[in-house]
């Protein structure tokens, strides 16, 4: 065989190992060129006689199978081509899974989309008990939906209320949760794994897990013609609990073919062509490049250093969470405060999140393990990320730079949380001022994947370039911006929630103004938004904001804050909350005005901030501000950020509408030279 991505031997006992190692390529990827060598491979093993079976593994430390290469798709002229592309995964996937002899996928590291879909068609899976195996299929993730038969095969594995949920939200399965799921027949430590997959081929399944078989069977009735409508209708009820469906087509589309055509073999031919018709959608090519902009966050980070022990100074609501963060992304941390009882609450939330992460009893453990208070401080002496995450004082927060300049290794970088203070003005107290960057995290940590790395004028490149590792390697987005108020996220989102007051006092009912927003698809309306971040917090980056770039700040807002009703910590904002949960209230509407105009409102107040920031240089171009604005603050993704919405809208008509809004409600929808120079 003339292979270059597979490498194929056959062992002692008969058995064809198939190993994926594709080509200047760190991670593997399907093609038509490597589907076709896999389509080879099959061949040759099937009609080997001195051949008894098949297991694919992959020959990369990075994960078995990432999934399909969506360039390919791109690059396609027009849907034929694309559709010959799909149905030619779907040909090689069915003679897999049609193979007399026993197929088995050997699985460690991401097996996601076209690699699951893969697994999928192989007779037995076993996947390596290692924190980095996950499998899944995250189509839905880029506005489209598996194409290579995953739609249908795993639904036919383990019953469609278990896989569409999967499938329609696009999470990935942890080796543990896989076995629970019976997605895959056994899970193993690394060192049983390929003696298991021998044996298994040679001699089928051990009885022991037929039940597993079993139990899925029963699952499996859920495919049947007769309920499949009552289950598409209950999923469609839950989704739109959650999202706005019309902005996601893929998720229709999904529901309503399985509803059809159930995991039948007319179904194959159905996700294809549905496929294809969802990559042109502006959902899909919008989600696609936010995929790439993902990826251009990550490759910026290019030092080659790897963070073992991180200090993290003020364990409060944000110091706390960036320690249980580390740790649980396997840096050993010291956690510091001024005493005991600051620490215990962190702990406490760490320990949580340790369990709803990583399930299993001794990874929990050792993520407690690697987590130490530390009232004294001794481990900034052997950090190399001392990260500062105290009170918002200026003082304060030198008075600790200083103890770090005089303690910490000379390697060592030392980063800050704060939201408002500049770099410049905190980094006169460093002798050293070239050793600070800031390192700003959002709330709640655990959930927000983007981490603003922020430059101050004399943040030196190699500390810039660490920190940005750094945050890669605790699985966060970094984007860099420059130490101005505000940095960019905040500084784009506070007029839009600063408008959504102002249409608060003017009598719109606050559910209005956040059913608006929702519509518009942001995951959370801006009053409920403000709630949850805390009033008084949101008022004094508005102080901030406004004393830089003028502005004011609705009374509104300074009187609940006057009155101690800060949100949803309060139990009262703008909202009353009961246990946490948001009350609905009366909508008495005291003014006209229609669901789009407070949707423009509000977001156009976004643009304008977006085109000044641009203008400003406050980040590198606008598909970073997109980048940081969707996973920074969850903006419409499907819209693809701001600068991608105005691009869609049309400038003229952005423009046109500036000019009507500038004249209804004034000024502050004014633009100037500088939004024409950034969008044109
Ligand atoms: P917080 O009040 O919840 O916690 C601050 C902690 O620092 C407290 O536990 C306090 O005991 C401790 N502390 C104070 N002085 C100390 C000292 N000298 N030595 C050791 N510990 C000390 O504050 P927070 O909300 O976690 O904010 C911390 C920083 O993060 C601030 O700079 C804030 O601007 C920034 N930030 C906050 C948010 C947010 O949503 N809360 C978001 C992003 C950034």
């Amino acid at each position: 065989m003339n292979l270059q991505h597979w490498r194929y031997e056959i062992d002692a006992h008969k058995i064809a190992w198939a190993t994926f190692d594709k080509v200047d390529s760190s991670v593997n990827t399907l093609d038509y060129a490597t589907l076709k060598e896999l389509a080879n491979i099959i061949d040759t093993a099937e009609y080997s006689p001195e051949v008894v079976g098949l297991v694919i593994q992959s020959g990369k430390k990075s994960g078995f199978i990432a999934g399909a290469d969506i360039t390919q798709f791109q690059h396609c002229k027009n849907p034929e081509e694309g559709l010959k592309l799909v149905l030619y995964g779907q040909e090689v996937f069915a003679c897999l899974e049609k193979m007399e002899k026993p197929s088995l996928a050997l699985i460690e590291g991401a097996c996601m989309g076209g690699g699951f879909e893969l697994a999928l068609a192989c007779r037995y899976r076993i996947a390596c008990d290692s924190e980095s195996t996950l499998m899944g299929l995250p189509e839905i993730k880029l506005g489209i939906h598996p194409g290579w038969g995953g739609s249908i095969r795993l639904p036919r594995l383990i019953g469609a209320f278990q896989a569409l949920p999967l499938i329609l939200s696009g999470k990935g399965l942890s080796a543990y949760q896989a076995g629970v799921l019976h997605v895959v027949d056994y899970v193993l430590p690394k060192r049983e794994c390929e003696n298991a997959a021998r044996d298994i081929i040679l001699k089928g399944l051990a009885l022991a897990s037929f039940p597993h078989r079993l139990i899925s069977s029963l699952y499996r009735m859920s495919n049947m013609t007769g309920v499949r409508m009552l289950i598409a209708n209950f999923i469609r009820k839950q989704i739109a609990k959650k999202t706005v469906m019309q902005h996601y087509p893929a998720l229709e589309a999904l529901i309503s073919q399985w509803q059809k055509h159930g995991v039948s073999e007319d179904a194959y031919a159905n996700e294809a062509a549905s496929l294809v018709s969802l990559f042109p959608t502006e959902t899909s090519q919008n989600l696609i490049r936010l995929f790439f902009l993902q990826t251009r966050m990550k490759s910026g980070a290019k030092a080659s250093i790897l963070i073992n022990h991180v200090h993290v100074i003020g364990a409060g609501t944000m110091g706390g969470d960036i320690a249980a963060w580390c740790a649980l992304n396997g840096i050993k941390v010291t956690l510091q405060d001024r005493g005991e009882s600051y620490i215990a609450p962190a702990i406490l939330r760490a320990k949580i999140l340790f369990e709803k992460k990583l399930k299993l009893k001794h990874l929990v453990m050792a993520a407690n393990d690697r987590l130490i208070p530390d009232v004294k401080g001794d481990g900034m002496r052997h950090a190399d990320v001392i990260i500062e995450a105290i009170y918002e004082n200026l003082v304060a927060k030198q008075e600790i730079l200083k103890q770090m300049e005089q303690h910490a290794k000379p390697s060592a970088i030392f980063a800050t949380n704060t939201s408002s203070i500049m770099l410049d003005a905190m980094n006169t107290a460093l002798s050293d001022p070239s050793r600070l960057v800031g390192i700003h995290f959002f709330n709640p940590v655990a959930m927000m994947q983007l981490v603003e790395v922020v430059c101050g004028e004399k943040t030196s490149d190699a500390v810039i370039a660490q920190a940005m590792t750094f945050v890669k390697q605790i699985k966060r987005l970094p984007l860099k911006v420059k130490s101005r108020p505000g940095f960019l996220v905040n500084r784009i989102l506070m007029p839009y929630l600063m408008e959504s007051v102002k249409l608060v006092e003017e009598g719109v009912p606050m559910e209005r103004i956040d059913q608006a927003a929702v519509q518009f698809g942001m995951p959370m309306g801006p009053i409920e938004l403000a709630d949850t971040v805390g009033l008084d917090i949101c008022l004094s980056v508005a102080k901030e904001l406004t004393e830089h770039f003028g502005g004011e700040i609705p009374k509104a807002l300074l009187d609940k804050v006057d009155q101690k009703q800060l949100g949803k910590k309060t139990a009262k904002g703008f909202y009353t909350y009961h246990r946490g949960k948001k009350q609905t209230q009366r909508i008495d509407c005291v003014v006209s005005i229609c669901i789009e105009d407070i949707a423009d409102r509000l977001i156009y107040r976004m643009l304008n901030e977006s085109a000044r920031c641009l203008s400003e240089g406050i980040v590198e171009d606008a598909d970073m501000l997109d980048a940081g604005m969707v996973f920074g603050t969850g903006f419409a993704p499907f819209r693809g950020g701001p600068m991608q919405y105005i691009k869609t809208v049309g400038i003229e008509q952005i423009r046109a509408r500036f000019k009507a809004l500038q004249e209804q409600y004034g000024k502050r929808f004014e633009t100037d030279d500088h939004f024409i120079n950034a969008i044109s």
